[in-house]
């Protein structure tokens, strides 16, 4: 299974700084194929993000993807505000991160908003990156591993058997932009928990999903983390924003 380093870019960056970022970043990583690379711009940013993306694949560069941070389920309708699958479709999005801990802390998106979206997504070709992860008094009470199982198992409801075709991000919302990181034996601890959940709801059929940690990783944690048996990538918010550390984070993993 290959590694998928993710960025988050949330609300950061106009049209001209995301094509600024991908002229600088696209012609370093474009040889690195034993990972694959997701940039979650933001919507307005998406279009020209693809046409640049496009371009670069014919320059050989495969293994970097576009994401979106977010969706809704439906096609089209009076959704005043969000944006559909099927215009995702059209600029080639090929991830979608699906129930972020900003999404389901700020917009409060609940579990079964979130299992809405990640049906569609499924259904519409766009692998999704199902986020989870506990809050600080959640940890503090001792129920990580319910809370974490009650998403995966709420998010993933009527598509587990569609498990080769969707990721999973364990980020703990107290790590998230925090600069608090997750140690590499908690992470570890969740990751093996998430596994082993997904193998048995999958029927074993969860080789070709990717566990990804997100919270506060930069090139300095980055190895750290990567080394874990059940660590399978990363979902990067602040650090990937600067084109450099974000290279730097990916070499960090192919050194493992
Ligand atoms: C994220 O937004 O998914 C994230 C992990 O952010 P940060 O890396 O800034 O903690």
């Amino acid at each position: 299974m290959k590694y998928l380093i993710a960025a988050n870019w949330k609300m950061h960056k106009t049209v001209a700084e995301t094509l600024d970022y991908l002229d600088k970043f696209l012609p370093a990583v474009k040889d690195l194929f034993t990972v694959d690379i997701m940039i979650a711009p933001p919507f307005t940013a998406l279009a020209s993000a693809s046409i640049k993306l496009d371009a670069a694949k014919k320059e050989g560069a495969y293994n970097v993807h576009l994401g979106a941070q977010n969706m809704f389920w439906a096609d089209e309708g009076a959704f005043t505000g969000e944006i559909s699958p099927v215009m995702l479709n059209e600029l080639d999005v090929q991830y979608v991160i699906i129930g972020h801990s900003e999404r389901r802390h700020i917009f409060k998106e609940d579990n079964d908003l979130i299992n809405k979206k990640m049906y569609s997504a499924v259904e519409h070709g766009i692998r999704p990156i199902l986020c989870v992860g506990e809050t600080i008094e959640e940890r503090e009470q001792g129920i990580t591993l319910k809370v974490i199982e009650k998403q995966i198992k709420a998010g993933l409801a009527g598509i587990e058997m569609d498990m080769p075709f969707i990721d999973i991000a364990y980020e703990p919302v107290w790590a998230i932009g925090t600069g608090k990181t997750a140690t590499p034996e908690q992470a570890e601890e969740v990751h093996k928990f998430i596994r082993e959940l997904i193998h048995d709801l999958s029927k074993g059929n969860d080789s070709k999903t990717r566990i990804l940690y997100g919270g506060s990783v930069k090139p300095e944690n980055a190895k750290n983390l990567i080394v874990k048996d059940h660590v399978d990538g990363f979902l990067v918010g602040s650090a990937s924003l600067d084109p450099q550390k974000f290279y730097k984070i990916i070499t960090e993993v192919l050194e493992v």
